[in-house]
């Protein structure tokens, strides 16, 4: 099949770049031990208690799972004291991400909205979906326009993307800005959704109050994400979750395929939200790890960008070597970190937060490097 027929919106369609895979980089460079601070993954990798869950609920892998995710829906209403026909469930939130695309919008009629740079699925799902993505610049310091973004809205917008805190800048904007957002945007566009993307909130100083999930004032045009890829460490199962207004939910549960969480991810993520302490840990040492990081970073002369997740955006100082040959020559050592090239910032670089040991490891690889 020649496939000289297929949508233009999937053939100009460039493949996801993702961080490098640990063994990829083992191979190249013959190296025994490699770290990955690349694709802001758990420091403490995935919680012994889960590791137990997952092998002791395995003999039940030849079952369906229950579709709509029950259980789960009914433990994330009590983990957020909420009404739990607003959750929705899906592998990873990307797939909620992609469904509420194909759920709100009509293919080349619809726009979505988001900042520039920002995390790449909304824009990529949203070629796939047929969809024009409006897109407003970041202030020079990476925080947020919201006016300038409302300027790009109009009636034929359906969703606006604003994480926070952001990828993969870290900035987190005052909850305050986010709900006064929300509530121009319901004036100037009243069947546009805010999609407040929270992945990295667990991470952020105060998240008690800055996300609007949390402190009980969520706007009723906006939905929240979240994931169990980060603070949760599980981002090899696939889980993430939306708290969504009015009836969206229940349209979610319609589109979505009845079995995309597997077992094991459900199974999983029940026990993670009990798994209190395995949660405080990471938090605590990812706050450790981003000063750490931060101090390190600085000392030898880089930018840093202050920082509310579980990473870091830097700047090499002035005539050093360039971001990609700084990212190679860690590659060589045996660390990953990511270049932020397809972010269109081809001068800085994001690092995860590591354990200590990976923290120390960088700080001195960069110091050789530099
Ligand atoms: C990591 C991340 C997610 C989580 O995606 P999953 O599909 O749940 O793993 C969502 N949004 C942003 C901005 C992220 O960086």
């Amino acid at each position: 099949m020649p496939h000289t027929d297929l949508p233009g919106r999937i053939r100009s369609l460039d493949a996801y770049s993702p961080g490098l895979s640990i063994d990829e980089i083992r191979q190249k460079y013959n190296l025994p031990v490699v770290i990955k601070m690349a694709s802001n993954e758990n420091p403490l990798g995935c919680s012994p208690l889960l590791q137990q869950v997952i092998a002791r609920k395995a003999p039940y892998a030849f079952r369906y799972p229950q579709s709509g995710n029950p259980r789960l829906c009914e433990a994330l209403a009590e983990r957020h004291k909420i009404d739990k026909a607003k959750i929705a469930i899906g592998n990873g939130s990307d797939e909620i991400i992609d469904l509420l695309m194909r759920i709100l919008c009509e293919p080349r009629k619809h726009s979505i909205a988001c900042f520039e740079p920002c995390f790449s699925i909304y824009p990529i799902q949203a070629q796939i979906n047929g969809l024009e993505t409006r897109r407003c610049a970041l202030k020079s310091d990476f925080s947020f326009d919201f006016d300038k973004l409302l300027e790009k809205i109009d009636g034929s917008t359906r969703l606006c993307f604003v994480t926070t805190p952001d990828n993969p800048s870290g900035y987190c904007p005052e909850p305050e800005k986010v709900a006064e957002f929300a509530q121009k945007l319901s004036v100037r566009a009243p069947e546009c959704l805010l999609v407040i993307d929270e992945a990295y909130m667990d991470f952020a100083p105060n998240a008690g109050t800055t996300s609007l999930l949390e402190s009980g004032k969520l706007p009723a045009n906006a939905a929240v994400l979240r994931t169990f890829s980060k603070s949760y460490g599980l981002a090899g199962l696939r889980i993430g979750y939306g708290i969504l207004p009015d009836d969206l939910a229940s349209y979610y549960w319609r589109a979505r395929l009845p079995f995309s969480l597997n077992i094991l991810a459900e199974e999983a993520a029940i026990a993670a939200l009990e798994d209190y302490a395995f949660r405080e840990a990471t938090i605590k040492i990812v706050r450790e790890g981003r000063k750490f990081l931060a101090t390190g970073l600085a000392r030898i002369g880089c930018h840093v960008w202050p920082s509310a997740a579980n990473f870091l955006m830097f700047k090499l100082p002035k005539n050093s070597i360039s971001a990609a040959e700084c990212f190679e020559k860690l590659l060589a050592k045996g660390i990953i970190i990511r270049k932020l090239a397809s972010y269109n910032l081809p001068d800085k670089l994001r690092v995860s937060i590591g354990n200590t040991s990976e923290n120390l490891a960088f700080i001195e690889a960069m110091e050789a490097i530099l």
